[in-house]
């Protein structure tokens, strides 16, 4: 028999090349008419800020662009841009942007209509203990990574002053509108390391706890996805088809992820992320090697498949064997799209172990679909520096 479970999809997600100039039409759809449109300066630069806005205006619907959103999400990033779209009385949030910008727009879009006592009760919220008193205003979701798939995930990774580290606030997001145009500008070193973001999506929504065969689906097809065209992309930007197949990858392993879930490989990233400021990719594709040799021991038929996607060529059917060729396989994979390991960052072993506490003490940790000791997470993170 199949496993059991739910299948879910968040939001509609309109798909495809030159799609953003749709939004107005989208956007319009939800019932916004006066929007605040969040960013970043880099994603400004790149032109994605203005192809959103002029199909928002071309629609009737009136912007505030409020383009300073910061690496991570920072807390008091959220409140200036809330306190902005609440001035502006906005009824609608236009994220444009990587998952830091994303993430922003979700934060700011349940703040506004409620208060930032919303950022303070963060673990309330998470917990299903505290519900919103106004419903957050609707958030479309414009990715320019491929990437974090925030845009198909229920959470907004906000970097919580209070209880300083990374934590999700749930606001889901009302719509989606995937367009590989927008990455097409996407700096080489940031497409190889969002492309392991979305790498490590896939692998940990193999083995979280809730996973369904639907999530597996996704996660395998976007696993192939990306072995076959991040390298594309990481050459050549402007490789369109495989920029397109990244997005929808990106994608995929975002409603993977969301109806499943991800793991120890995120509470690591999440821990050393803030510890260290290392972008979260990074911190993702270090960790995702050991998360597979680990993860082998309880689920070898998943691992070796998954390592064969990544060109292992897995014959034997020992964990043991399976871990460390599907492991090796994601690793060369990463060296080879130039992703730097936590040694070539300069990080010494005791660094990276410093972040155990943050990292075990993490809820996600204990969504493996297995057991986890803390002797489990001192190996895994020296397994991700050693390698
Ligand atoms: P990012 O949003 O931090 O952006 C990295 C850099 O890329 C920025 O300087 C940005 O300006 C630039 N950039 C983005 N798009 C560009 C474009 N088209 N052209 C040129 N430059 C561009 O990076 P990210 O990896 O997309 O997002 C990471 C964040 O997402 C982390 O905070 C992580 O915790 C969060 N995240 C959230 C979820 C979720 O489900 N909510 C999932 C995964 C990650």
């Amino acid at each position: 028999m199949l496993k059991s479970g739910t299948y879910t999809q968040l939001a509609p997600i309109l798909f495809g090349n030159g799609c953003a100039g749709q939004a107005g039409e989208a956007v319009g759809n939800l019932g916004c008419k006066k929007v605040l449109l969040v960013s970043d300066e880099g994603v400004l630069a790149a032109g994605a800020v203005e192809t959103v806005k002029k199909a928002l205006l071309g629609a009737g619907i009136q912007v505030i662009v409020w383009a300073e959103a910061q690496t991570d999400c920072p807390e008091d990033t959220v409140k200036a841009a809330a306190a902005i779209g609440r001035n502006g009385s906005v009824d609608g949030v236009v994220g444009v942007g990587g998952g830091s910008v994303l993430d922003t727009a979700k934060a700011v879009s349940a703040v506004i209509p409620n208060d930032v006592q919303v950022l303070d009760d963060i673990v309330l919220y998470l917990s299903g203990q505290k519900n919103y008193a106004n419903q957050p205003l609707p958030v479309i979701e414009i990715p320019t990574t491929a990437g974090t798939g925030s845009e198909s995930t229920f959470v907004a990774v906000v970097t919580s002053e209070k209880l300083d580290c990374k934590i999700g606030l749930p606001v889901p997001p009302a719509y989606g509108i995937v367009d590989s145009e927008l990455t097409k500008t996407v700096p080489s070193y940031i497409t190889a390391f969002t492309g392991m973001d979305a790498l490590s999506h896939a692998n940990e929504s193999l083995t979280e706890q809730t996973n369904t065969p639907h999530s597996d689906l996704l996660a395998y097809e976007a696993i192939r996805l990306i072995k076959e065209n991040l390298p594309l992309a990481v050459e050549d930007g402007t490789d369109m088809e495989a920029r397109d197949r990244l997005a929808f990858a990106s994608n995929i392993a975002g409603i993977s992820f969301n109806e499943s879930g991800v793991h120890i490989g995120h509470s690591a990233a999440h821990a050393l992320g803030h510890l260290y400021h290392i972008p979260h990719g990074v911190c993702c594709a270090n960790m995702t090697p050991a998360i597979i040799k680990f993860a082998a021991k309880t689920y070898p038929e998943k691992m070796k498949k998954l390592g064969n996607i990544m060109g292992a060529k897995i014959t034997s059917d020992d964990p043991e064997v399976i871990g460390t060729q599907a492991a090796d396989a994601v690793r060369k994979f990463a060296a080879s799209i130039g992703v730097k390991t936590f040694k070539e960052l300069g990080l010494s072993k005791d660094q990276v172990l410093a972040a155990k506490p943050m990292f075990y003490g993490d809820p996600l940790c204990m969504a493996f679909g297995g057991e986890v000791t803390e002797q489990d997470v001192t190996d895994i993170l020296t397994d991700a520096y050693e390698g």
